[in-house]
């Protein structure tokens, strides 16, 4: 995978660090503060010392883990906007959603990936920016991001226990009170306060990737309004985790599985999401398209009335949509006969329209060169007849 460090964003940088200086404050004093002078290591003492320290190193690893590990990008300048364009070759390249390219990474974008402006790059399954692990959090290092969540979560809320019950047992009479200087005392309150303040924060954290573990929606897409999956919160997991339940959810390594994937532009560059909403769009008004067709080349095999229609087609198709709502067998059968041709409108998007429309898009469309001046490639053009 390689070295993966985002070393030139500062707000990154400094809140990982004030994470980690966080971390350890909180160490030394639950270790010398507390645990020493309120157990003067016994059994208890030593006990509560390995617990703590233990989630200290998962917090630790977890969020290393989650800077230094690459969320998953695309790699750059690995195409142009040529491979962008359809495949025109393949005679059913009309019916395939547009391929999506990133200008500024100068690569295709596989399903699912956004641009990062952080890290300059594409990153497969983005969630989001976190400055608090310095990194992109996407497909492979979304599993670091929710350990690191959970530890932390565990880490400030033992941390907090231990503080204030060592302060009720003295406050009872249970134990002598602490030999605290003023230092001390600010200290222990300041390591309460800031455990308390980041266990609400990252348990507010943890309600949104639960939410968005169980949909299967990033952020970015939830943002775009990706249609949710009900997914139970096992299979979720699996899915970033790239395991099944097992130790590997615990700890922080990099597992095989279908998390921790690289996108290779030699993967299917025509692969997209349907829940995707431009996706759906995209097939909803292909749909549309064969309607149109399918009423216009009826109109014209049918009754002569089509012939000296000049006006606007479109109108025209809508207002006999809905006068032939009622259904008739004979339209689809005349639709199947049609001949229809593939045409591109101005955002060169393929429609199915039959022999006549398509003469006149073009001939507008030549039209508009003309008026422009400019000599290029109409705005419709003919690619090959349909059945
Ligand atoms: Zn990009």
């Amino acid at each position: 995978m390689g070295l993966w460090l985002i070393w030139w964003d500062a707000c990154g940088a400094f809140c990982f660090l004030f994470g980690e200086a966080v971390v350890w404050f909180s160490n030394y004093v639950i270790v010398f503060k507390v645990l020493g002078p309120w157990f003067n290591w016994n059994g208890w003492g030593i006990f509560h010392f390995c617990v703590f320290e233990t989630i200290i190193l998962l917090v630790e690893g977890s969020h290393f883990r989650a800077m230094l590990t690459s969320p998953g990008v695309t790699q750059r300048n690995s195409a142009s906007p040529k491979d962008a364009e359809p495949d025109t070759a393949d005679p059913l390249w009309w019916t395939k959603p547009p391929r999506r390219f990133c200008k500024k990474c100068k690569a295709l974008k596989p399903p699912r990936a956004h641009h990062c402006s952080v890290a300059g790059h594409c990153v497969m399954k983005m969630d989001h920016y976190c400055p608090w692990v310095n990194n992109t959090v996407g497909q492979n290092n979304h599993k670091f991001f929710l350990q690191f969540l959970v530890y932390v979560t565990i880490g400030t809320l033992y941390a907090a226990l231990l503080t204030m019950s060592y302060a009720f047992s003295a406050w009872r009479g249970a134990v002598p009170w602490p030999a605290w200087g003023v230092g001390e005392m600010a200290m222990a309150i300041a390591q309460v306060v800031l455990d308390i303040f980041f266990t609400i924060f990252v348990i507010a954290m943890m309600c949104d990737q639960y939410e968005a573990i169980c949909t299967d929606t990033t952020g970015i897409e939830a943002m775009k309004r990706w249609e949710e999956r009900d997914w139970t919160i096992v299979q979720g997991l699996t899915s970033i985790m790239g395991t099944p339940l097992g130790v590997h959810w615990f700890v922080p390594t990099l597992p095989q599985g279908t998390a921790f994937y690289e996108w290779s532009p030699r993967d299917d560059p025509d692969a997209y999401d349907i829940r995707d909403p431009s996706i759906k769009t995209f097939f909803r008004d292909l749909e549309l398209q064969h309607r149109l067709a399918d009423l216009k080349s009826a109109e014209m095999l049918g009754d002569g009335e089509a012939e000296g229609g000049e006006g606007a087609p479109l109108k025209d198709a809508q207002s006999t949509l809905t006068k032939r709502k009622g259904g008739s067998g004979a339209m689809s059968n005349a639709a199947q006969d049609a001949k229809l041709v593939r045409v591109y409108d101005r955002q060169g998007r393929p429609l199915l329209v039959p022999p006549k429309i398509a003469a006149e898009m073009e001939a507008a469309a030549l039209e508009g060169d003309a008026a422009t001046g400019k000599s290029g490639e109409g705005a419709a053009r003919h690619v090959s007849m349909g059945s």
